[in-house]
C-alpha cells in the first residue's frame, strides 16, 4: 500500500486530499466530521481516504478498554462511574487511532454490539457482557464505508444506526441484546463515505436523503485532465521500481512529518473563531434561501475555520468560506438555489479581507520539490503561500460561480448573472492551464489575482 504523502495530487483528487486532512484537524479538535466522496469508479477516492490513517495522530485510552475511553472523560459501561484515582490506577496505553470499515454484508450485532460469547461461557465465572460493535470501538476515530449509497439501499437497520451516531455531535448508539439492560452510549465518530453515484442504486441523497444529509462535506471526485500530472504519477511508479527502498522509505518519512503537522496546526489553531461579518453572512444565506438543513450552515461555519487552520492562518478569510460552500450544499440543495447562492449580490459582508496574514508571508517562499509527486508537499504547506491558491484548487467545485459571488463579498454588485460566460475572467486565467502540480510557481500565481478582479 502507497503511504499518503506519496499518493499523486492533481486537480481531480485535490480537494479531497485537503477535506481528509481538514478532517484529521476537526477530530483532534474532538469533534468528528462526516466526509463524502462521490466520483467514478478508479479515481482514488477510497485509496486516500484508506491512506489517511497514516497520518492520524494515536489516542491515549485507559489500559484496554474497548471502547477507547478517554482517560480524562471515561464514557463506558466499564468505566464512567469510577473517580479519577481509579481511573489512574488502571493505567493508559497509546494506540493508534481506530479506522474501522463497515461492509454491506455486516450485521447490526457486529455494528453495535452483541453478548460477549466468551464472558457467558466462561465455565468458572459465566457473566453476561457487552461486547462492543464497529462504532463504539471507533469512538475518537474513523468509520469508512465504501458503497454507502448500496448499504443505505439494502441495509436499512444499519442506515438507521449511522443515522444516530451521526445526528449529534457526539453522537449515540444503542446496544440492544435480549436478556441485557438496554444501553446507550455516547460515540465520537467521524464516518467517511465513498460511492459511485453513477453505480446502481444511484446518488445517496435520492436513497436516502437524511443520511445524505449528515455529511459535513460531499466531495466530487474527478479524474485529472493534465498529461503532466498523469506523467508524474508515471516517473513517480517508474522511481518505485527502480529505487523502491528509498522512494518507499521518503514517503513514511513524508506522511509522519504531516502527522506531526496537522497535530501542530490543530493546537495552535483551536481557538480560531469566525469573524462577525462572516459569521452573518452565513446567518443570512440560511434564512435568504431557505436551506432547512441548519447542519448545512453549521458545516459551512465550521469547516471554513478547519480550512483556514489548515492553510495556517491566524483569521478565517472570505476565500475560505468560498471553498466550502459547494462542498457543503451540492448534496443538500438543489443545483438551481446553490447556483442562485453563488450568484447573490445583495448580502454582503460588510469588510472585504481577502489578503493572506502577513504574519505567513515570510513563510511564502517555501522550496518545491522539483520532479514528482511522492516529494510533493502536503497541502498544510503550500496552501499556506497564498490564498490564491483556494481558487486554484476549488477544481470541479464550480469555479465558473465564484467570480460573482467573490463580487458580492467585495461589495461590487454584479447583476449580469448571465453576462459572465462569453468572458469568463477564470476561463481566461492561466491557472486553468494544465501545470505539473510541484512546478506551480507562487509568482504566478500572485500575479493572477489580478483575473479574479
Ligand atoms: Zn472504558
Amino acid at each position: 500500500m502507497k503511504s499518503y504523502a506519496e499518493l499523486a495530487r492533481h486537480d481531480g483528487n485535490e480537494t479531497l486530499f485537503e477535506v481528509v486532512e481538514m478532517g484529521i484537524i476537526s477530530m483532534l479538535w474532538n469533534i468528528p466530521l462526516h466526509i463524502h466522496a462521490e466520483g467514478l469508479r478508479g479515481t482514488g477516492k477510497t485509496t486516500i481516504m484508506r491512506a489517511a490513517h497514516q497520518i492520524m495522530p494515536p489516542i491515549v485510552r485507559i489500559k484496554n478498554c474497548l471502547y477507547n475511553c478517554d482517560p480524562e472523560a471515561p464514557h463506558c459501561p466499564n468505566h464512567r462511574h469510577l473517580s479519577a484515582e481509579e481511573i489512574s490506577a488502571l493505567g493508559a496505553e497509546t494506540v493508534p487511532r481506530p479506522f474501522l470499515e463497515i461492509s454491506h454484508s455486516a450485521k447490526i450485532g457486529t455494528i453495535a454490539g452483541s453478548i460477549d460469547l466468551q464472558k457467558i461461557t466462561n465455565s468458572s465465572n459465566p457473566e453476561a457482557a457487552l461486547l462492543p460493535g464497529i462504532i463504539p470501538q471507533a469512538h475518537r476515530g474513523i468509520i469508512f464505508i465504501d458503497e454507502i449509497n448500496r448499504l443505505a439501499d439494502t441495509s436499512p437497520e444499519i442506515t438507521d444506526i449511522l443515522l444516530d451516531a451521526m445526528g449529534t455531535k457526539p453522537g449515540r448508539v444503542q446496544i440492544e441484546e435480549t436478556g441485557l439492560p438496554l444501553v446507550e452510549l455516547p460515540v465520537q465518530v467521524s464516518v467517511w463515505a465513498a460511492s459511485n453515484p453513477d453505480e446502481e442504486p444511484g446518488p445517496l441523497q435520492e436513497i436516502r436523503r437524511q443520511l445524505s444529509d449528515r455529511f459535513d462535506l460531499v466531495v466530487e471526485m474527478g479524474r485529472t485532465t493534465s498529461p503532466d500530472a498523469i506523467a508524474d504519477i508515471l516517473i513517480q511508479s517508474e522511481l518505485r521500481r527502480l529505487g523502491k527502498k528509498e522512494v518507499l522509505q521518503k514517503g513514511i518519512d513524508n506522511s509522519a512529518r504531516l502527522r506531526k503537522e496537522l497535530e501542530t496546526l490543530a493546537k495552535k489553531f483551536e481557538s480560531l473563531t469566525m469573524p462577525d461579518f462572516l459569521r452573518n453572512y452565513i446567518a443570512r444565506l440560511y434564512v435568504k434561501y431557505n436551506l432547512e438543513s441548519f447542519r448545512a450552515i453549521e458545516a459551512i461555519q465550521h469547516t471554513a475555520l478547519l480550512h483556514c487552520a489548515l492553510r495556517g492562518r491566524q483569521q478565517p478569510l472570505v476565500s475560505d468560506i468560498l471553498k466550502v460552500i459547494p462542498l457543503a450544499l451540492r448534496h443538500r440543495v438543489e443545483t438551481e438555489t446553490l447556483t442562485k447562492i453563488m450568484n447573490s449580490s445583495d448580502s454582503k459582508p460588510s469588510t472585504n479581507d481577502n489578503t493572506p496574514s502577513p504574519s505567513l508571508g515570510s513563510q511564502q517562499k517555501k522550496k518545491k520539490p522539483e520532479t514528482f509527486s511522492s516529494e510533493y508537499e502536503p497541502a498544510v504547506n503550500d496552501g499556506i503561500m497564498n490564498d490564491n491558491s483556494d481558487y486554484d484548487s476549488a477544481g470541479k467545485e464550480g469555479k465558473s460561480i465564484f467570480q460573482p459571488l467573490k463580487q458580492l463579498f467585495s461589495g461590487k454588485q454584479s447583476k449580469a448573472e448571465t453576462g459572465e460566460s462569453d468572458n469568463d475572467p477564470i476561463k481566461a486565467s492561466p491557472l486553468n492551464k494544465a501545470k505539473r502540480l510541484p512546478d506551480l510557481n507562487l509568482d504566478e500565481l500572485v500575479k493572477s489575482e489580478g483575473d479574479f478582479k
